[in-house]
C-alpha cells in the first residue's frame, strides 16, 4: 500500500502560534517542525506543554492564531481545510469505534468519498494490514484492546492520509499488550510507508517507536533528533532530566574537564567557568578508591539495581548490575565512567 509520492513532505509547521488567552503566554509559541516522508516522530513532554492543541492544530480540529501549517505541500491554514479534507487521519486513546458497527463496516466507514467500487477491497487491503482479516465480522466488544485499537488503526489508514496523528493510543493497554501493540503499529506504519505524529508522555514509548523525539516544554520545542541522540546528548537539564533519568552536578570547567564534588570529570566539549552537568545514573559505579557516599535508598528492578546516593548536599542516582547489595545506611566509594555533558 502506497501513499502520497514520497517527495512530498508530510507536514510543515512555520511559526504556529496559539494562544487561548491574550493574558496568558501562547500555549504553541512559534512551532516550527517538518516531517520527512515516512518518519515516524514522537511529541514527548510533561502535561500542558502543548502536545495535544499541537496534534488538534495539525488535524484542523482548532485554529492557529499565527503561522502557517502544510500538509502534503498544500497550506491548510490559510484557507482554512476542513478536518475531513487534509488527509490527515486520527488515532485516540480510546479507540473511538462505532460499537454497533463491526470491524469492517468501522473501515468502511472512513470510505465514503471514494467510487463504491473501490470501498470494499481498499477497506478489506487495510485490514490484511493491520492482521484482522479474520475478524471482520466481529463486533467492537468481541475485540481485545489491542485488537480494537488495530481496528482504530486501520479505519485511520483506510483512506490513505499523507500523515497520521496518534494521541496517546496506547495508554488504555497494559504493559505487556501496549508493548506488543506499539510494535504492531510500528511495523504496520513502515509497512504503509505512512508518516505519524505519537503524543505520549511516556519516555520509554518515545525512545523505542520513533525515528526523532521532539521534546516539547511550554509550547516549544526544547530539542529534537534521533532518540540515541537526544538521550546521549541532552542540550538542557529539562532535557537531561525528562528523557531517562539524570544527575545535575554543578562544577568549574577549565578546557576538557571540569572540578566537581565527584573529582576531576573529562567533558565532552572544553568549556570554561562555572557549568552545569549531566551525569547519567549509568555512568556512576561503585570503587574502592572514589569518592565516599552514602547509600539513601536501593530499588532492585530486575536487570539492575537502582540506589540513591547522598554525597554532602547533593544527591545522586546510580544504576549498576553489579551483584553485591549496598544496604541503606551503608558507606559506599563511587566513580564516574566517561565524560560529562554540558546542559544549560
Ligand atoms: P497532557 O499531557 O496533560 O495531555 P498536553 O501537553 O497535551 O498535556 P495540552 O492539552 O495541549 O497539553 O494543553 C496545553 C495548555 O493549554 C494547558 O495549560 C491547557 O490547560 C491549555 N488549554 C488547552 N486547551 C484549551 C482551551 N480550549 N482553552 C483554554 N486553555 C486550553
Amino acid at each position: 500500500m502506497s501513499t502520497l509520492p514520497l517527495t512530498l513532505e508530510p507536514l510543515t509547521l512555520e511559526n504556529v502560534t496559539r494562544r487561548f488567552s491574550p493574558h496568558l503566554p501562547p500555549v504553541i509559541d512559534r512551532l516550527n517542525l517538518s516531517l520527512q516522508p515516512g518518519e515516524l516522530l514522537t511529541l514527548l513532554g510533561p502535561s500542558g506543554c502543548g502536545k495535544t492543541t499541537a496534534l488538534r492544530l495539525i488535524a484542523g480540529l482548532d485554529t492557529p492564531d499565527e503561522g502557517r501549517i502544510h500538509v502534503a505541500g498544500r497550506e491548510v491554514t490559510q484557507p482554512f481545510i476542513p478536518p475531513e479534507k487534509r488527509g490527515v487521519g486520527l488515532v485516540f486513546q480510546d479507540y473511538a469505534l462505532f460499537p454497533h458497527l463491526n470491524v469492517l463496516q468501522n473501515v468502511l466507514f472512513g470510505l465514503k468519498h471514494l467510487p463504491r467500487a473501490q470501498r470494499l477491497p481498499r477497506a478489506r487491503e487495510t485490514l490484511a494490514l493491520v492482521g484482522l482479516t479474520v475478524f471482520e465480522g466481529r463486533a467492537p466488544h468481541q475485540l481485545s484492546g489491542g485488537q480494537q485499537q488495530r481496528v482504530a488503526l486501520a479505519r485511520a489508514l483506510a483512506p490513505r492520509p499523507a500523515l497520521l496523528l496518534l494521541d496517546e493510543p496506547f495508554s488504555n493497554l497494559d504493559a505487556q499488550l501496549r508493548h506488543a501493540t506499539r510494535q504492531d503499529v510500528r511495523h504496520i506504519l513502515r509497512q504503509s510507508g505512512t508518516a505519524a505524529i505519537l503524543v505520549t508522555h511516556d519516555q520509554e514509548e518515545a525512545l523505542a517507536f520513533s525515528d526523532r523525539v521532539a521534546l516539547m516544554r511550554s509550547g516549544t520545542i526544547e530539542q529534537i533528533g534521533p532518540p540515541t541522540h537526544v538521550y546521549g546528548q541532552p542540550e538542557t537539564a529539562f532535557v537531561a532530566s525528562f528523557l531517562g533519568r539524570s544527575n545535575l552536578i554543578s562544577g568549574t570547567a577549565q578546557g576538557q574537564q571540569a572540578h566537581t564534588l565527584l573529582g576531576h570529570l573529562p567533558l565532552h566539549e572544553p568549556a570554561s567557568g562555572p557549568v552545569m552537568l549531566s551525569v547519567r545514573p549509568e555512568q556512576l559505579m561503585f570503587t574502592l578508591h572514589g569518592t565516599p557516599a552514602t547509600v539513601k535508598a536501593r530499588e532492585f528492578g530486575g536487570r539492575d539495581t537502582l540506589y540513591h546516593l547522598q554525597i554532602g548536599e547533593q544527591e545522586l542516582l546510580m544504576f549498576t548490575s553489579d551483584p553485591q547489595v549496598h544496604r541503606e545506611g551503608a558507606s559506599v566509594n563511587i566513580s564516574v565512567q566517561g565524560a560529562a555533558r554540558i546542559v544549560r
